[in-house]
């Protein structure tokens, strides 16, 4: 009863501050003074990235929502961003964070997979969300939440950080025609794209980003996929491989922005949503910021002897079942990884529709 009583007066007091709260703003006069409660509460975050000093879009990206929640917090929060290799090496961020040795990183998640299999899906899948569903996904379909519970057995707490948007498929030698065309491949493509390709007989290669265009000028490798028109162009792949093919492993890949958890715990309610709401213009800007950057360099890249192709309905289809089977040994494996891909397949098949009625039907409409 005692409870009862003290909830009574709780939602009392809530119910008499909201009104006096509605009463200020039935005043239609601006507030004469604004008072920035965390004026007197500084905290410094020290974040690392996984990419080189002002790399396009994504490290500029990241230093912009740093200066950015400085401006919004009244600098109550100042963020110094480093680089990659500054404190950490660029996938060392991932640990560094989780330990406290730094506070913040910048990154993706798929970078992580040998921490726990399932890390690859808060970035994305062969065949699978768009950006649009992948926002969705984290923000309505329990994304947010399976991220944040599997994260937090690493002491992190991760937000969305920025948005690739559709990647393409890759710089390729030779034009690919058949399943043959694919056997022996050398091609450099990480992750699960790079897992689909292995079964259909491409040996996928990892190198540093500094070595690919040398390895595919010397015919170490075959092909390579890397972002987007935006960063492949810089690259210098239009050179040595003359056919460019349309995207299905990465189709809109999410960036990560993850704090460690005791540190973010210490921030104010009013810190943490400044955060939230800076991650969340940080991960739409970066996916507009594609966009334009994207259809600029397809421009220039229509002016270079290269041909747009995209793979042929019979290795895509191939390819569409070999992701089927990857998550099937790996929902096998790992039950994390099949808690989130149950819940992020379950959610495509929902979307898949409205996606095919509403944007697919409106592009080929336009
Ligand atoms: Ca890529």
């Amino acid at each position: 009863m005692k409870n009862r009583r003290e909830f009574i007066k709780k939602t009392a007091l809530v119910t008499a501050g909201s009104t006096l709260f509605l009463a200020g703003c039935s005043d239609s006069s601006p507030p004469t003074k604004s008072v920035n409660i965390n004026k007197n509460r500084k905290t410094r975050i020290s974040l690392a990235t996984s990419w080189p000093a002002n790399f396009p879009i994504m490290g500029e990206g990241i230093s912009r929502f740093a200066k950015r929640v400085g401006v919004i917090s009244g600098g109550s929060i100042k963020i110094k961003v480093h680089p990659k290799n500054e404190l950490v090496p660029a996938f060392g961020v991932f640990d560094a964070t989780s330990v406290g040795a730094i506070d913040a990183y910048h990154s993706a998640s798929y970078f992580y997979k040998g921490k726990n299999e399932a890390f690859n899906l808060f970035t994305g899948f062969p065949f699978g969300l768009t950006a649009t569903e992948m926002n969705a996904w984290i923000d309505f379909g329990g994304g947010m939440e399976i991220w944040r519970e599997l994260y937090a057995k690493h002491n992190l707490v991760p937000f969305k950080g920025g948005n690739t948007d559709v990647q393409m498929g890759g710089w390729f030698k030779k034009e690919i025609n058949t399943l043959e065309d694919l056997k022996g491949l050398k091609m450099r493509i990480p992750g699960l794209g790079g897992e689909v390709f292995a079964k259909l007989g491409v040996k996928p290669i990892l190198l540093p980003p500094g070595e690919i265009f040398v390895s595919l000028e010397r015919n170490m490798l075959d092909a390579t996929e890397w972002l987007g028109p935006s960063l492949d162009i810089k690259m210098g792949f239009a050179k040595v491989a003359k056919n460019y093919y349309t995207g299905w492993h990465e189709p809109g890949s999410m960036l990560s922005l993850v704090f460690n958890k005791k540190k973010f715990d210490k921030l104010s309610d009013e810190q943490k949503m400044m955060i939230e709401m800076a991650s969340n213009e940080l991960n739409s800007t970066m996916a507009t910021e594609f966009q334009y950057e994207n259809a600029k360099a397809l421009k220039e890249i229509k002016k270079l002897d290269v041909t747009i192709r995209s793979f042929p309905k019979e290795i895509m289809e191939k390819a569409r079942l070999a992701m089927m089977e990857v998550a099937k040994e790996k929902s096998a494996k790992s039950a994390d990884f099949k808690l989130a891909w149950e819940s992020a397949y379950a959610f495509m098949e929902e979307n898949r529709a409205w996606s095919d009625i509403g944007m697919r039907a409106y592009l080929e409409a336009r």
